[in-house]
This record gives structure tokens, C-alpha cells and sequence, in this order.
């Protein structure tokens, strides 16, 4: 793979739609800046596409000079995976636009989209589908790994309500691929990530969803964890589809119903959402309102779209970020042991463990529908190292790294491609678990060369 040409920024210049930035341009620090400010990548050139026909011109000059690559969107990837040392970046965060069709339940919608982006169109409807749950998430990075949230247990994981996607390949060709068209390629994409192309658009069924829905959060001291921790592993068992409830244990923040005295504390937080009638979704909750005693509370009828936005203050981008997870089929004793020990010893204010609830809707899908394949885990820890200074760097990474390993036998095995940082390659296969083979098939057939390599990368002559 060759760093870039002069050459290769001519051509970029002269047939590109889009503005070409580099190094010495006055917007390229602010260009290359990504959600999580531990990766600091120099690009050799950002080309920022304006449409399909950028994206083609730019993935062929890359073919032709052999050129390392690199895919942004969103750029919230946690890898940094987004940008490339040295070559060429495609930077799709300008092509976003959301277009509803409101009879036909579709949603058309460019990469560069946010989810924010998504449900302000979507909801003006009374639409939705399922996504995560930070409103400034991109699209399609979200996407390609599998795509989880608030709506995962009702409607599945995102690959599955995607319905199409036209995506450009390392020959430079625009395919379509669907259930009749390309299948193999549709599938691969469902799960996949960035290995086989650049979607230019995605194609997604919806679902009426609010536009008010009952969600909230439930706090209570960490010194109750143990009870509750168990309380919320046999409750989550009788719940139904419509609500999800995920924990998360960290130092309060200092959210105005909480009082002060609390802020700064470790606390168990159960975030909640019920995706149907809301006296219902009052009926359901109040359970998890009486685990404890909690010290803070704040639940209510929101607009869907706001509750989306619940955790972005929690989760705004310039932080340095280190993340770990793992998959669950159950929360052994032991786990919650472990959880506990680690949420006891929070090296900063904002290092958290969260426990996603998944099941439902996304477990009823065979493992190999999609290239997404962890169907029968019920829930995914993510640790969440983030501080703010430089010189946290190790303690937090540690703290990371010392749960996850301490957390291990307790896990599945498998990960969320989603989740991974760069230096987990070695996590590669457990990522794609069982469609690893066939994956490694499409990706000889579709880019033999691994001219998109810059992510959790599946190589062509394994
Ligand atoms: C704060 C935060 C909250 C998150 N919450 C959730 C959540 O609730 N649920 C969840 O499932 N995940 C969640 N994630 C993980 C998220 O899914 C990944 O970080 C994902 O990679 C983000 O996509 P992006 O487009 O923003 O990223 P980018 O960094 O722009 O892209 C990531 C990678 O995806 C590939 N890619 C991106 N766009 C394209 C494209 N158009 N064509 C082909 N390949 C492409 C490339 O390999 C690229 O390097 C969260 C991440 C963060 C940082």
C-alpha cells in the first residue's frame, strides 16, 4: 500500500466535486479530528465527496496507486479507523441527507448522516428505526458493525431493518445490493463493516415509534449494587420486547435531579425505555423505581428524539477514549462480582461500565442471516475508559484493560465489531464468529486486493 502522490492529489483535484484538504491547508487539524482525541492520524489527503460520483472518482485513482485508504462518516468509530497515517481519507460527513417516504415506511439515507440526523427526519413521521443511543453517532459505521439501541429488542438490530444499499466497490463500480440483487454482497455488509465497499446510500425499512415515549433514569449508590445487579438480571427475564433497560455503573455526573451531595459519587444508573403505550411503559418500570432506595430519579414522558439525545452530554467528543467489551449470555454471580469490584475503583469521572440488554427481537434471527452474528447474547459490557488529560492515559487504560481481562471467563468470547480498538486484531475472528469464512469468501470477490483495509479487517487470502 503506497502513502500519497502528487499525482494522486491532482487527479483528486481535477475530477472531484468535493473540497480536497491538505496538510498545510488552514481546516486540516479541525478535518482530521475525530470523536475520540486519542487518535491524532495525519492523513496525506482528505477528500470530502459530495456525492456517488466523488466517491467512485476517488476509490479508482486509490485502485490505481495502490493507495492506503481510509472511510469516514460519522467518525465516532473508537479505533479511529476513519482516518489513515499518510493516505488517502474519504470523508463522506458532508454527504447527509435523510430522505423519508413516509407511505412506503423507507428511509434513503447518505453515510454521512447522524442518528440525530436520521430521527429528526424520521420523527417528524412518527418513524424510527433501530439505532444506537448518541444522537451524533454516524449512520453507517453503526451500520456496517450491526447497529444496537433503545429499539434492538422490538425491531432487531439495525442490519435488520436495512432493506438495500448502493455501494461502490474497489473496482470502482456502483453496485445495488439487496436480498435479489448482489445478495452475497448485502449479506457481508449486514455485520461486515467497511471491508467491502463504500455504501453511498442505505435503504431502511421504519416503524411507527412516539413520538413520546416513557423513558428515564434510576439512580441508586453502588453500595446496593449486589442486590440490585441481581434484581435487574431476573427482571430483565419477564420483560417484553417494547422495554429495554441497560445499567450503567460510574461516578454521578452532576445531573440537576440528583442531589448534590450525590455528584461525583459511584452510582448504578438503569436507563430505560419503553417503545410502546406509555401507561404501560409506567406499569413495566416501576419495578426497577422500587430495587432499591434510590437517590435520585428522573423519569417522564419524552419525546422519542430527546431521549435519543439523553446520553450526548455524557459522551461529547474531544475526550480520550479506551473501550473493552465483551458479550453475555447471562450475568453470572461472578460477573457482577467483577463489575462491582471494578465500578469500586473508577480511575476518572467519567470511566463507566455499561451493561446493554439486548435479546428480543435481534436473538430470533439466525446467526448466519446476516454477517452480524452474535444472536444469542443477551447482553454486551462495554468498558468505557474516558478522562480528559494525557497524563491519565495509563491508570485509565489499565483500569480498562484489568476489568476486561478480570471479566473474561465470565464472557462469551465473542465481541461487537463495533466496540473494538486498533489494537485488538487479535480479537478479529471472535468479532465475526461463525460467518468469518464465508466473509473471507466475498471479500476475495469483492476487493481481492484489500484496498479496504483500514478497519476491522477481514483479509482475502486467509
Ligand atoms: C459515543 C458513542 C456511542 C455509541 N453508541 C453506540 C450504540 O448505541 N450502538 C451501537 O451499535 N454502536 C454504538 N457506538 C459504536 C459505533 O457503532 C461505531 O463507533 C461506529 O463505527 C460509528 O460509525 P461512524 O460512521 O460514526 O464512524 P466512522 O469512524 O466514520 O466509521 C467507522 C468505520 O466504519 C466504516 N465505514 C464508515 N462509513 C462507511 C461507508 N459509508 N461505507 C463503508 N464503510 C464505512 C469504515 O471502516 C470506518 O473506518 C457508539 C460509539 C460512540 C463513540
Amino acid at each position: 500500500m503506497n502513502l500519497i502522490t502528487n499525482d494522486a492529489i491532482e487527479k483528486l483535484q481535477a475530477t472531484l466535486r468535493g473540497e480536497i484538504i491538505l496538510p498545510d491547508d488552514p481546516d486540516y487539524d479541525e478535518a482530521r479530528s475525530i470523536w475520540n482525541a486519542m487518535i491524532d492520524k495525519r492523513p496525506g489527503v482528505i477528500a470530502r465527496c459530495s456525492g456517488t460520483a466523488d466517491v467512485i472518482q476517488a476509490v479508482r485513482i486509490a485502485k490505481d496507486q495502490d493507495l492506503l485508504l481510509s472511510i469516514r462518516s460519522g467518525g465516532h468509530n473508537i479505533a479511529g479507523n476513519a482516518l489513515c497515517e499518510g493516505g488517502l481519507t474519504i470523508d463522506l460527513s458532508g454527504m447527509n441527507s435523510v430522505h423519508i417516504d413516509p407511505h412506503a415506511r423507507r428511509a434513503y439515507v447518505e453515510p454521512g448522516a447522524t442518528l440525530g440526523d436520521f430521527d429528526h427526519e424520521a420523527q417528524a413521521f412518527g418513524l424510527a428505526t433501530s439505532l444506537g443511543i448518541n444522537s451524533t453517532t454516524g449512520v453507517a459505521g453503526l451500520t456496517l458493525g450491526g447497529g444496537f439501541g433503545w429499539l434492538t429488542r422490538k425491531y432487531g438490530m439495525t442490519v435488520d431493518n436495512l432493506m438495500s444499499v448502493e455501494i461502490v466497490t474497489a473496482d470502482g463500480q456502483r453496485l445495488w445490493a439487496n436480498a435479489e440483487q448482489n445478495a452475497d454482497l448485502f449479506w457481508a455488509v449486514r455485520g461486515g463493516g467497511g471491508n467491502f465497499g463504500i455504501v453511498t446510500l442505505f435503504d431502511f425499512k421504519l416503524h411507527s415509534v412516539g413520538p413520546e415515549v416513557f423513558s428515564g433514569l434510576v439512580v441508586y449508590p453502588l453500595n446496593e449494587a449486589k442486590s440490585l445487579l441481581n434484581k435487574y438480571r431476573d427482571y430483565v427475564k419477564t420483560i417484553p420486547d417494547e422495554l429495554c433497560v441497560w445499567a450503567i455503573l460510574r461516578k454521578a455526573p452532576p445531573l440537576p435531579f440528583l442531589p448534590p451531595e450525590v455528584h461525583g459519587t459511584e452510582v448504578v444508573i438503569f436507563a430505560f425505555m419503553h417503545a410502546g403505550d406509555v401507561e404501560e411503559g409506567k406499569r413495566l418500570v416501576a419495578p426497577v423505581q422500587q430495587f432499591g432506595k434510590p437517590v435520585g430519579e428522573h423519569a417522564g414522558i419524552n419525546p422519542f428524539s430527546a431521549w435519543q439525545q439523553g446520553f450526548d452530554p455524557l459522551l461529547t467528543p474531544g475526550a480520550r477514549n479506551y473501550w473493552k467489551s465483551h458479550n453475555f449470555d447471562e450475568l453470572s454471580d461472578e460477573a457482577i462480582d467483577t463489575v462491582i469490584e471494578y465500578a469500586g475503583k473508577l480511575p476518572s469521572e467519567q470511566c463507566e461500565i455499561f451493561i446493554a440488554l439486548m435479546g428480543g427481537e435481534a436473538n430470533r434471527v439466525a446467526a448466519d442471516e446476516t454477517a452480524y452474528a452474535h444472536r444469542d447474547v443477551n447482553f454486551v459490557l462495554n468498558v468505557h475508559g474516558r478522562w480528559a488529560e494525557a497524563d491519565e492515559d495509563e491508570k485509565c487504560i489499565s483500569w480498562s484493560r484489568d476489568f476486561f481481562n478480570a471479566a473474561t471467563p465470565y464472557a462469551m468470547g465473542g465481541v461487537y465489531v463495533n466496540f473494538m480498538t486498533e489494537e485488538e486484531t487479535d480479537r478479529i475472528g471472535s468479532a465475526y464468529g461463525p460467518n468469518y469464512d464465508r466473509l473471507v469468501q466475498i471479500k476475495r470477490k469483492y476487493d481481492p486486493s484489500n484496498l479496504f483495509r483500514t478497519n476491522q479487517n477481514i483479509k482475502p487470502l486467509d
